[in-house]
């Protein structure tokens, strides 16, 4: 286990993007390497994708790992965790972050299979240990009730994929360079039985709920689909993004990928005004880092109310269409 050495972030980038869990594993990761006293390294696979490295050097990386190629283009999740773990075999590192977005969960878990090592999926802290350098890996279990510190005592690298909105963005550090240590593509060995057809854009993704800045969810209050309706024309309003609790995706009133919470997302707005919410714990889990909390309820008592900057109590059908009237 001492052959491996530095802290590794992968570096999601796809369709032209990076992606911002980049920035966030970086500030993550930066802490760990200097803890370790070893270098933080990030890694690209992609087509068309080396010239993000500037981006990473000038947020923390010291190396980068590029594979670059036209097979890379679009995500297999086969061909990605074989050429991961041929990176991983070559240069043997000691910890890897991975994001955990729809990619980075299906990334880490069969990377971390292929090379055979451990992986604590969906964290949402990362410490060093300093009595024995151990990565420890925290996320919440049982429903959120709890939180499990997570060790991978045996192998090596220690695998975890993080939480998106766990961590801050790096800060950038203008002209800040690196080394950037390219990977040849083994069309041979990266192969998949899967093969991409093509990339269909679901309605709505233009709107990316993490980078929202303000947020209106609705929750079981608001009673019915066409209820969301009206949480728009407020979110349009406000140049935010419509989200919902676990209950009304449940009963088919809005699309999963609008949840906040321990099963959906994690957002971070300036502003979450939560409509009809009770305030579960699980939903929490999602938003409690917002700057400023709006709850608007029928129920004083409702645990949502409590922590809310500004509680208003009442009909949800009668305070927004009064605070669009205001906003007029
Ligand atoms: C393992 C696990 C994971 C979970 N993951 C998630 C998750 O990711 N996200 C999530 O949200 N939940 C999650 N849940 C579910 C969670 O426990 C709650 O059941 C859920 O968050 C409740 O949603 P809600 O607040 O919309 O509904 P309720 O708790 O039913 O609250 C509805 C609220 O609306 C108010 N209200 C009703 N009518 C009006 C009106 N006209 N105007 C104003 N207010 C009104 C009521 O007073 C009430 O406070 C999870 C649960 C488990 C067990």
């Amino acid at each position: 286990m001492k052959d491996f050495k530095n802290v590794w972030i992968f570096a999601e980038a796809q369709r032209g993007k990076l992606s911002p869990t980049a920035l966030e594993l970086l500030t993550a990761g930066r802490k760990l390497a200097d803890d370790l006293g070893e270098k933080l390294c990030a890694v690209l696979l992609g087509y068309q994708v080396e010239h993000f490295a500037k981006d990473l050097f000038e947020h923390g990386a010291d190396v980068v790992y590029v594979c670059d190629d036209k097979a890379l283009e679009n995500y297999v999740d086969d061909i990605y965790a074989k050429t991961l773990t041929g990176m991983i075999q070559a240069y043997k590192p000691n910890k890897f972050l991975l994001p955990a977005t729809n990619m980075g969960r299906s990334l880490s878990a069969k990377t971390a299979v292929f090379v055979g090592t451990g992986l604590t999926a969906d964290a949402t802290e990362v410490v060093i240990n300093k009595e024995d350098g151990q990565l420890h890996a925290t996320r919440p279990t049982f429903g959120g009730n709890l939180m499990a510190t997570i060790t991978c005592a045996h192998t090596r690298p220690e695998m975890c994929s993080l939480r998106p909105m766990s961590y801050e963005k790096a800060a950038l550090q203008a002209g800040r360079t690196g080394e950037v240590v390219k990977f040849p593509f083994d069309a041979a060995k990266y192969t998949s039985l899967a093969h991409f057809i093509k990339f269909i854009k679901s309605e709505g993704e233009g709107l990316d709920l993490s980078e929202a800045e303000v947020i209106v969810a609705g929750g079981r209050g608001v009673g019915k689909a066409e209820g969301f309706l009206l949480l728009k024309k407020l979110a349009d309003r406000l140049g935010g993004a419509v989200a919902a609790s676990r209950a009304p995706v449940d009963s088919g009133w809005i699309d999963y990928r609008y949840q906040i919470g321990l099963t959906g997302r994690t957002v971070k707005p300036k502003l979450y005004i939560a409509c009809g919410i009770s305030g579960q714990i699980q939903h929490m889990a999602g938003m409690s880092g917002s700057d400023v909390i709006v709850a608007i309820n029928k129920d004083a008592e409702a645990p949502m109310m409590k922590v809310a900057n500004y509680a208003v109590q009442g009909d949800l059908y009668d305070v927004i269409p009064a605070m669009l009237e205001a906003l007029k």
